[in-house]
């Protein structure tokens, strides 16, 4: 069946992102509720090819239960793209560190979770996220946690990829992609996504970007200077040593030394209170 704006009844807004809104939506013949992204712009040809991108980024991955699933896309009549997926009502994780405050362990180590095993079925798969951070994780009201927006990933070919793609939230970003000759050689888009990680684990424990003072407005060479020049930054005596340890191994400087997704998934800091690991 093809889907039609005019099956679906705007709720309310989720929220905006960069080039676009995301709405609550009810299919009217099914009284089913969804999210539905809508990129405006889509008329200028890169917005669309990066619309498109998404779209088949999302049509590949749809059956890991940590990344949003897609249920479906279609063209408004104004040339916009719209992409239909399921409804995570309890937000992204950036909002839950603003109405809840900061994340607790045991919290952090079940996000940590949730989102290795998507990063892990996606890098098997040869996507890149490229731009992980707390409001691209969003969680529903089985308190699932899954990877969202893929407005810039990439399916990363067998060639080294251009480092020089200045994608995703720069502040998020690690320092090969700055600097690739120092940090690493070959940007390698999956070692990255770990980076991210690491930087999104630390701000949801102690309130803060990572670079920054508690309250201190980002300057962006100030930011991109102190993730090239600076150790990575390590957590607060508060966090326990497997907790400490584990965003250590996110955190590497040298791409080439960070722990994959799968390598992840089985450190003390996810496996201490299960048992399972
Ligand atoms: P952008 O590429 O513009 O950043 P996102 O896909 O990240 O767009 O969506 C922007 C925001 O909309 C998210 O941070 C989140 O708050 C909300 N949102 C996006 N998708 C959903 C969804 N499936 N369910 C609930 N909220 C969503
Ligand atoms: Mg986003």
């Amino acid at each position: 069946d093809t889907l039609a704006p005019a099956d679906f009844e705007k709720l309310a807004v989720l929220g905006h992102g960069n080039g676009g809104t995301v709405y609550k939506v009810r299919h009217k013949v099914t009284s089913t509720i969804y999210a539905l992204k809508v990129n405006h712009n889509d008329s200028d040809p890169t917005t669309r090819r990066r619309t498109l991108a998404e779209i088949n980024i999302l049509r590949r991955a749809t059956d890991c239960p940590n990344i949003v699933k897609f249920h479906g896309s279609f063209e408004k009549p104004t040339g916009d793209i719209a992409i239909l997926m399921e409804l995570m009502d309890s937000g992204s994780l950036e909002t839950a560190l603003k109405t809840n405050g900061t994340f607790s362990e045991s919290k952090l180590s079940e996000v940590a979770r949730e989102v290795l095993n998507g990063l892990s079925y996606l890098h098997a798969r040869n996507i890149a996220h490229r731009d992980i951070k707390p409001s691209n994780i969003l969680v529903n009201n089985k308190n699932e946690v899954k990877i969202a927006d893929f407005g810039v990933s990439k399916l990363m070919g067998r060639t080294l990829e251009a480092c020089n793609s200045y994608v995703g939230t720069c502040a998020y970003m690690s320092p090969e992609r700055f600097d690739p000759e120092v940090y690493g050689g070959n940007y390698n888009g999956f070692s990255a996504d770990i980076w991210s990680l690491g930087l999104t684990l630390f701000e949801l424990y102690v309130g803060h970007f990572p670079f920054l003072q508690s309250g201190q407005r980002p300057d962006w060479a100030m930011l991109m200077c102190a993730i090239c020049f600076s150790d990575p930054p390590s957590l607060p005596d508060t966090a326990s040593s497997e907790f400490r340890g584990f965003v250590e191994c996110c955190l590497k400087k040298e791409s080439g030394e960070r722990w994959t997704a799968a390598q992840l998934l089985t450190h003390p800091f996810l496996c201490k209170e299960m048992d399972s690991c």
